[in-house]
C-alpha cells in the first residue's frame, strides 16, 4: 500500500533519508523508531505532500505520489490518507461535533446528518461519545488528542498517519490515547503508520518496526525481534537508552 523506493530527502547539505526504500502492506500496523533527526518523521510529511523528495518515488495505494503526476492525483492520493500530529490542531470556535464533522460534509460530500451519526458513532468509539457539544477548550488534552483521532477516522482513510501522537500529554493521559490506538488497530482494517516514543505501545500494536538511523532502516522485523532480540550495535544502543 505504501512503497518508498531509493528516496532522498535534502534540506540544504543535510541529507535526512538517503536511498531509503521500505513498504508497508495494506491493513498492517508499522512503526517507526529511532533516534531524534533521524527523518521519521519526514517520511510522514513526504506521505502527506507537505514537502517533496529530491529522488526516488513513493507509491500509495499503487499511484504515484512522487515524482508527481499533478495536482489532481494528490488530491485523489491525500484523500485516502488520515493524520494525526502532536498538536491537536482543533478549531476552537467549533464544537467536537463539528469538528469531526466539517471534513467530510465539505470534502466527500456527505449530508449533515450522516455526517453528524457518523461522528457520534466515531465520539463513543474513543470514549467521548458524551462530550460532542463541548468546544475543545474545555477538553483535556489526551481528550482533544481523542477527538483528533475521531476526526482523521471519519474521512474514512485507508492508512492513519501518527506522528508522536502522546508527546505534547501530560504523562496521565497518555495512557487512555494510547488504549484507543490500540483498540483501532485492533477492530478496523486501517493501515497504521506510527513514529512513537512510546515502546509498550510499539511493542503491543506492531506487526513491524522498523529503526531508522541517518535517514536509513537499519533494522526492522516483528517487535519480537526488534526488542527482544535486535542485530544491530545501534539498535541496541538506542533501546537501551529509552526502555
Ligand atoms: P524527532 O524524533 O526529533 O521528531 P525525526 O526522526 O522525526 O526526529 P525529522 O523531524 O524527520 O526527524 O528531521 C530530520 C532532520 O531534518 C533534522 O535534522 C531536522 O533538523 C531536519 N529538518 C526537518 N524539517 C526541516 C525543514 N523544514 N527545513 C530544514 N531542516 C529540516
Amino acid at each position: 500500500l505504501i512503497r518508498f523506493d531509493k528516496v532522498t530527502k535534502r534540506f540544504g547539505d543535510n541529507t535526512v533519508l538517503d536511498d531509503l526504500c521500505f513498504s508497508v502492506k495494506p491493513g498492517k500496523h508499522v512503526t517507526l523508531i529511532g533516534p531524534s533527526g533521524s527523518g521519521k518523521t519526514t517520511i510522514l510529511r513526504l506521505l502527506m505532500t507537505l514537502m517533496k523528495p529530491e529522488e526516488g518515488t513513493i507509491h500509495v495505494n499503487g499511484q504515484q505520489l512522487f515524482p508527481s503526476r499533478g495536482e489532481k492525483q494528490l488530491r485523489e492520493v491525500r484523500k485516502n490518507i488520515g493524520m494525526v500530529f502532536q498538536q491537536f490542531n482543533l478549531f476552537p470556535n467549533m464544537t467536537v461535533l463539528r469538528n469531526i464533522t466539517e471534513a467530510p460534509v465539505r470534502v466527500l460530500g456527505l449530508s449533515r446528518d450522516e455526517a453528524d451519526e457518523r461522528a457520534r458513532e466515531l465520539l463513543d468509539m474513543v470514549g467521548l461519545g458524551e462530550r460532542a457539544d463541548a468546544k475543545p477548550t474545555q477538553l483535556s488534552g489526551g481528550q482533544q488528542q481523542r477527538v483528533a483521532i475521531a476526526r482523521a477516522l471519519a474521512m474514512r482513510p485507508q492508512v492513519l498517519l501518527l506522528d508522536e501522537v502522546t508527546s505534547a500529554l501530560d504523562p496521565e493521559l497518555v495512557a487512555g490515547v494510547l488504549d484507543v490506538l490500540r483498540d483501532i488497530a485492533r477492530t478496523t482494517d486501517i493501515t497504521m503508520l506510527c513514529v512513537t516514543h512510546e515502546m509498550n505501545f510499539a511493542r503491543d500494536i506492531s506487526d513491524d518496526v522498523l529503526m531508522f538511523d541517518a535517514g536509513r532502516v537499519i533494522e526492522s522485523g516483528p517487535p519480537e525481534k526488534i526488542f527482544g532480540d535486535p542485530e544491530h550495535e545501534r539498535t541496541r544502543e538506542f533501546l537501551g537508552a529509552v526502555l
